[in-house]
């Protein structure tokens, strides 16, 4: 089956379950299968849960057998970044730190999908603790991007990017700290959405920085995305924010809706220095959208362009404090050579964390601790402040606000930035919308000369996933843009 434009995976593969033209174990067989083969290239898994597997397609087939009625995620296989906590399955944030933990309790995100039967795969590679931009700081080894093997997948969530790309999982989830989720599905060419914080538990999830972090699916259409969000749409459950529930309305039943008369607002400040290929095919997605009747509107945000710098004060500094359990005594790696009690702790550190993670817990400790850094940091909390502001006000001129995901497309693996500056730079564009709280989705919008996939992110005000995902159907069925890569398990269902 080719996969029909703008339409979804996850409701052509339960159909198919429905009326029995498949059995789930046969098709959780075939992922696995593939799962297992890809992998050996592209390294986006650093687990493969095949027992759990077969265990709960088996249970779906019996459901199936006795005419019950599926949930919406039940039967599909699928995985998850491997931060999320899972109850007796290694959860590692791909760290030495964490090698053969074994988490007692389930992420939320994890127990909803359990409960559904989601026909868990395995556990995604990521850069360590979700720190970084090209899932080559993984304990693991990089992921390769199945679009050209000597290029990286972007990150944190580059193993889930991946995987969903190759076709070796149906959706996964990620987490986005300040683009983790979006720029890797950019690199990719996959579709990945950072939700409103707070409308995603992300109780059970490793924290990087609490008050950016969020976690969200990427999938390979917008259809997808719907249905796996209002799965996880926190409804009452662990973690609720207050204030959500008025609106809680179906992103699904949404999708279609008529987007004519809508306002897209285009920030001059994300469109500076982009690569040519990026700008050409940004042009060509607003055309398409005024081709639907939708209105364009420039926007001044100068304030978004400190989004980056005050970012990995932020981000740093709440690491540290949540950082400090991992000492080899309260939780995490141990050696077995030290001189002390507190050389203990420093070579248990030392010998458990990777050299980013360490930089950045580095550079958290100085803004905590030194006058100058906590003047930064008192700063961007201002700036924070403001950045949220700006996007209120720009929320009063239009709907939706739309930006490149990243400036460029993936890099070569052996890239090697001229200072940690320029490798934090990819993130430019998405950072903004982790300081606001407010969601951003990243979608295909075309390849660059060298066959790579461009993403286009979608931002909208608080809650609002349901206009962001129509508007970003629209574009998908509007669009030229197929799928390049032959999803080869899928096209065989
Ligand atoms: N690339 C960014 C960083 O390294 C964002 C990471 C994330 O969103 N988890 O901090």
């Amino acid at each position: 089956m080719k996969l029909k434009k703008g339409f979804g995976k996850i409701n052509y593969l339960q159909d198919l379950l429905i009326k029995k033209q498949i059995s789930c174990f046969e098709l959780t067989e075939k992922y696995l299968k593939s799962a297992k083969t890809v992998n050996k290239t592209i390294n986006a898994y650093v687990k493969i849960t095949e027992e759990v597997a077969f265990e709960t397609a088996k249970k779906v087939d019996d459901k199936i057998s006795k005419n019950i009625r599926l949930k919406p995620l039940e039967g599909i296989p699928m995985s998850l970044k491997d931060n999320i906590l899972t109850k007796n399955i290694e959860t590692t944030c791909c760290s030495n730190m964490l090698r053969g933990y074994i988490p007692n309790y389930d992420a939320t995100v994890w127990s909803i999908l359990k409960a559904q039967n989601a026909v868990l795969l395995g556990k995604t590679n990521m850069d360590e603790f979700a720190m970084g931009c090209d899932c080559k700081t993984s304990c693991f080894g990089p992921t390769k991007n199945p679009y050209d093997l000597d290029k990286v997948p972007g990150g944190s969530s580059g193993g889930s990017a991946a995987a969903v790309c190759a076709d070796i999982s149906i959706y996964s989830l990620g987490t986005d700290t300040g683009g983790s989720i979006r720029q890797p599905s950019s690199y990719c060419g996959v579709v990945g959405l950072k939700p409103t914080y707070g409308a995603i538990s992300k109780y059970g999830v490793v924290d990087f920085a609490d008050s950016l972090d969020c976690v969200g699916p990427i999938a390979s259409t917008t259809e997808d995305i719907a249905v796996i969000y209002d799965s996880l749409f926190q409804r009452n459950q662990k973690g609720n924010i207050s204030s959500i529930e008025n609106k809680s309305i179906f992103t699904f039943d949404a999708l279609n809706r008529d987007i004519s008369g809508i306002k897209i607002g285009l920030p001059k400040q994300c469109f500076i220095s982009l690569e040519k290929d990026v700008e050409n095919a940004i042009n060509e997605a607003i055309k398409i959208y005024k081709d639907l009747g939708v209105e364009f509107i420039e926007l001044d945000m100068p304030i978004i362009s400190y989004a980056l710098s005050i970012y990995y004060a932020l981000a740093t500094s709440e690491a540290v404090n949540d950082f400090s359990k991992y000492d080899g005594i309260q939780m995490g790696n141990r050696t077995k050579e030290y001189i002390n009690g507190v050389d203990k702790i420093a070579q248990n550190r030392a010998s458990g964390f990777g050299n980013e993670v360490k930089r950045r817990l580095l550079l958290g400790t100085y803004i905590l601790n030194s006058n100058e850094g906590k003047k930064y940091l008192e700063k961007s909390q201002k700036i924070r402040k403001l950045i949220a502001e700006s996007f209120d006000c720009a929320f009063e001129m239009c709907d939706v606000i739309l930006t490149p995901t990243v400036s460029n497309t993936a890099s070569k693996q052996d890239f090697v930035p001229k200072d940690q500056m320029q490798s934090y730079i990819s993130d430019i564009c998405t950072v903004p919308a982790n300081m606001a709280k407010i969601p951003a989705v990243s979608i295909p919008c075309g390849f660059d000369s060298e066959k790579m996939p461009i993403g286009m992110q979608l931002i909208g005000n608080k809650f609002e996933e349901a206009l962001l995902l129509n508007v970003a159907h629209k574009f998908e069925l509007a669009s030229e843009y197929e799928f390049l890569l032959n999803n080869e398990v899928f096209a065989s269902l």
